[in-house]
């Protein structure tokens, strides 16, 4: 138990009901249901950056868009009006409408990076110790309940792999996540090292006026070729429906036509890679070649499609403006990369498209009752909340559907929660394995013959863990879980109340 001394005081100054991290897409997701649902609840929302955004706003590459579609990675509640694929400037002109129209704005703390979490069983309450960037002040705030939306990976520090002769280089080398706008790369040769999402966006953009773009990849990426167009939405359009009726009716279209995708990759990957294929060759031409670079090992969905809108990617490549080596790195050289093969690729700039550095809990050190919290200890009650850790939950998205999915079915169930206990007169909700779960087998937090990104299997073991019964695993399917989890009991054997 905590010593008194150590127990804070409630100061309504620096109390809330619920304290939220991270202002991103799921912080003001989250901040949206909880006024709609719990209406008499206290919040503020602690962002360490000085605006909203979260990977909208720390992404600043030419070309930066979603790979999903705005009607399901858009909010239910708000209707998505533009096309399907939409830049990084437009999701945050979306996300700052819905903080204007809900008045979200004067709850949010810009510049307060969080800095510990405590947990006191003595008063029920957490303290979150936060620095305010403008003045460097430490601030303590308690609040009931911590809804963590501060996302899954490091914003400031990116994943360089150690690469050899890295320092011999003397061109310019950045990895996408830090790219500065007022870089000028008209007329270079650029080489983007890396083949997910990232590389899918920035080689086309890079490639109209750069003088050539090579992209350097480990291994083939599925890819998605389409126009940036809903037919059903511009048809409904055409007729006169009203907007919320059309985001309603499209999201409904592409979730039903995403999980018949999700099926058939499962059951004949083949057939659905050659209908990739096809559709590449709608944009590249009919002679465009599979073999070596654009045929994959891993299995069609295992990681997620990466999108090109008009197929840009192909269209490039088939323009000479794009070319791709499929190899490893052997060495940096001071003019580029030799591979492992021996191929020297020279370049004037090198972007790493390499992906995340996995921040557990935006890295932020934990406690419970005096005791320093390792999540790795912790068992995962559906990917949101941990055996061990009393009043908080973690919103985690979805990987191949849009991750906002999540924040709203994620943001109900924790209003259900909330309400729940100030009808029972509950202060404390904790999960716990119950009699049955007792020999239940625990594993990592991925499942990985079913996903497997490189940032999610580099941080395993900084990550909670999971069981084999779906109470106690985040289940990447949305189908299931908007089922699953409105239908949760919340008064079941899992959740112990107190207080
Ligand atoms: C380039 C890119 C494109 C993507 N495209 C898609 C897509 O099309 N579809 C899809 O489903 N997913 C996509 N993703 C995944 C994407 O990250 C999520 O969909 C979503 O934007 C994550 O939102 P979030 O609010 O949970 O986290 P983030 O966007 O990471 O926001 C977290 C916020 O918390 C703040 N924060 C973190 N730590 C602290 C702290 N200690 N104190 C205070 N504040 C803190 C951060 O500053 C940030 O503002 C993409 C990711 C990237 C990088």
């Amino acid at each position: 138990m905590a010593t008194a001394a150590a127990q804070p005081k409630i100061d309504p100054a620096t109390h809330v009901d619920v304290l939220i991290a991270g202002a991103g897409i799921s912080g003001i997701g989250s901040a949206y249901h909880l006024q709609q649902q719990c209406p008499g609840k206290s919040y503020i929302i602690l962002e360490m950056k000085d605006t909203f955004g979260g990977t909208w706003e720390t992404h600043k590459y030419p070309g930066v868009r979603s790979d999903s579609d705005l009607y399901t990675f858009g909010y239910r509640f708000k209707p998505w009006v533009g096309p399907p694929i939409a830049s990084g400037e437009a999701i945050l002109e979306y996300m700052g409408g819905v903080i204007e129209e809900n008045h979200i704005g004067e709850h949010i703390r810009y510049g307060h990076r969080i800095t510990r979490c405590s947990w006191s069983s003595g008063n029920n309450l957490w303290t979150v110790e936060a620095t305010r960037r403008s003045d460097g002040a430490r601030l303590t705030f308690t609040c009931n309940f911590l809804w963590m939306c501060q996302g899954y990976y490091d914003h400031e520090k990116p994943y360089i792999p150690d690469w050899a002769g890295i320092g011999r280089y003397k061109g310019r080398f950045i990895h996408a996540q830090q790219w500065d706008p007022g870089i000028d790369y008209t007329g270079k040769r650029i080489l983007v090292i890396g083949s997910g999402a990232t590389a899918a966006t920035v080689i086309p953009a890079f490639a109209g006026k750069a003088a050539h773009v090579t992209m350097l990849q480990r291994s083939p990426t599925y890819f998605y070729c389409a126009e940036n167009r809903n037919e059903l939405a511009d048809r409904l359009r055409e007729v006169g429906i009203d907007e919320p009726t059309i985001h309603r009716v499209v999201r409904a279209q592409i979730l039903h036509d995403q999980q018949v995708l999700t099926r058939r990759c499962l059951e004949e990957p083949e057939t659905v890679f050659e209908e990739l294929k096809a559709l590449v060759r709608q944009y590249a031409g009919e002679d465009f070649q599979f073999e070596p670079h654009f045929t994959p090992k891993y299995r069609v969905w295992q990681q997620r499609l990466a999108f090109c809108p008009e197929g840009d990617i192909f269209k490039a490549a088939a323009q000479g403006k794009v070319s791709v080596v499929t190899d490893t790195i052997d060495t940096f050289t001071e003019k580029g990369v030799r591979t492992s093969s021996g191929q020297e690729i020279e370049a004037d700039i090198i972007v790493a498209a390499t992906g995340f550095r996995l921040s557990v809990m935006g890295d932020i050190p934990f406690e419970v009752d005096g005791k320093p919290l390792d999540w790795h200890e912790t068992i995962t009650y559906r990917g949101m909340m941990f055996t061990g850790v009393p009043n908080l939950l973690w919103v985690f998205g979805y990987f191949r559907a849009s991750w906002t999915l999540r924040v709203d079915i994620v943001g109900d169930f924790v209003c259900k929660l909330l309400n729940h206990m100030d009808a029972i007169g509950a202060k404390r909700v904790e999960v716990a394995l119950r009699e049955e779960d007792r020999d239940m087998k625990i594993l990592p937090w991925i499942e990985q013959d079913n996903f497997s990104p490189g940032y999610l299997m580099r941080g395993l073991d900084e990550l909670p863990r999971r069981g084999d019964k779906p109470e106690w695993r985040h289940n990447q399917d949305y189908w299931i879980e908007r089922e699953d989890i409105p239908a949760t009991d919340i008064d079941g054997p899992e959740f112990l109340y107190g207080g």
